[in-house]
Order: structure tokens, then sequence, then C-alpha cells
């Protein structure tokens, strides 16, 4: 079960500039993202991976966003589903609601109108996540619940990929972790990954510590092997 940090979002529209735009925002926030352009893909994918939620574009070539949200709710009766409507066309707002959506956003959106607006049907529907522990280590800690590094009093707020790639050195600190290693904690399996991925990450978190204690390398280079944390000056 996910929480509502580690969302899967299924975003269903057929333009592209916009899906791209609301992947983006997703993203940013850490949710993974899925994307289909029409309702016959999205209803297979909805079947198959089950997203947290749906983001829905009622004006879809194929099945048409209503008749889609009517399948889908028909065989998933939980499915959290945010629609998309263009501003003014109050009646597809109105039926779209009335078809069971948690949510809507008006076209041309405001991003964090949006994003607010995803977070709280995730929210209310899976809850609040869960409080983890801090992981402490020498003059870090990782604060899992706000995705950040604290530093002291300072915190830095990572990436996704940034906070997994720490995350993973932090719960092991004596463990040398190979590039493959941390690419499977950074990424899920399916998303495009850079060949240097982890360098780069590992290059910034560096440079996001140095920016606050210049004298800390948080992330050790094992020449040939890999990485492994470290707390120390250098
Ligand atoms: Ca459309």
């Amino acid at each position: 079960m996910n929480n509502a940090l580690m969302a899967e979002i299924l975003i269903v529209e057929d333009e592209r500039h916009i899906a791209d735009v609301l992947a983006f925002l997703l993203q940013e926030k850490g949710w993974q993202v899925r994307r289909a352009e029409d309702g016959t893909t999205a209803l297979s994918m909805v079947r198959q991976q089950k997203p947290d939620l749906i983001l829905l574009d009622l004006h879809l070539p194929g099945i048409p966003g209503l008749p889609f949200m009517k399948q889908v709710r028909a065989r998933h009766p939980a499915q959290a589903i945010v629609i998309l409507t263009a501003q003014g066309e109050e009646d597809d707002r109105v039926r779209g609601m009335e078809a069971g959506a948690d949510d809507y956003v008006c076209k041309p959106f405001n991003n964090r109108e949006l994003v607010a607006r995803v977070q709280a049907v995730l929210r209310r529907t899976l809850g609040a996540p869960p409080r983890e522990q801090d992981i402490v280590q020498g003059p870090l800690r990782l604060d899992p619940a706000g995705f950040r590094l604290c530093i002291a009093k300072t915190h830095i707020d990572l990436a996704k990929h940034e906070f997994s790639l720490m995350e993973a050195l932090m719960r092991h600190p004596t463990q040398v972790f190979t590039r493959d290693q941390l690419i499977a904690k950074m990424y899920a399996g399916d998303e495009e990954v850079f060949d240097n991925a982890v360098d780069t990450t590992v290059w910034r978190l560096r440079k996001k510590v140095r920016e606050i204690r210049p004298d800390l390398n948080p992330i050790k280079t094992i020449y040939g092997l890999g990485y492994r944390f470290s707390g120390e000056s250098s």
C-alpha cells in the first residue's frame, strides 16, 4: 500500500504538452507518474497497475472521460479520480462530480492549486504517511517525513532520488554501494535513467551539504567500486 508521499498517479490526457506539464508537476512532488493518451489504454493500465489516483481529462478521443470514469468506478469503486475540465464548462464539472470524481481542476489550471488538490485527495484516500524515524549518522540527520537532510538546525530539501540515495547510504553507513545498487534504490524500474545519474546526484548532494558545512563530505568515493557514507570532514 502506498502512502500519500509515494503515490502512483495515472495521467489520462491526450494533449501531450498539457500531459508534460502535469507529469512534471507531479513528479516534482515525488509521485510516480504514468501516462495514457486515450481511455482504452487508460482502462487497461488501471486494471494492471492500480494507480492510487487518476488525473483525468474529460475530453478524450475514444472513450470520453465520463463513460471512462463510469467503467472505472464499476470495477474499482474506491478509485481516487480528479478530473480536468475546461473553464466555463460547468455541465462537465457537475456531471463529473455526480459521476463520482473526488475533485476537479479547471483548465487552464494553476500549478499550485492542481498539486494541492491532488495532494488533498491522496491524503483523504491513502491517509497520512506514517511518521518515520529520523536517521542520524554523525552530524547528518535524514528526515524521511520531510524529505530533508538536516545539519545542526539547517534543513536541505532533497529531490526524491537524492533522498533515496542518501537514505541507502545512511541506513548502511559501512556498506559500499555500487552504482547499479544505488540506481535501483533511486529509481523505479520504468524511469529513464542517465548513465551518470549516480555521479551527478552524489555531486549535487556534496554541493548542497558543503554550502552549509564547507568542511563536510557526506559521501566517500571508493574508487573502482562505488560510494559509501561518510560523515567526516575532508
Ligand atoms: Ca483533451
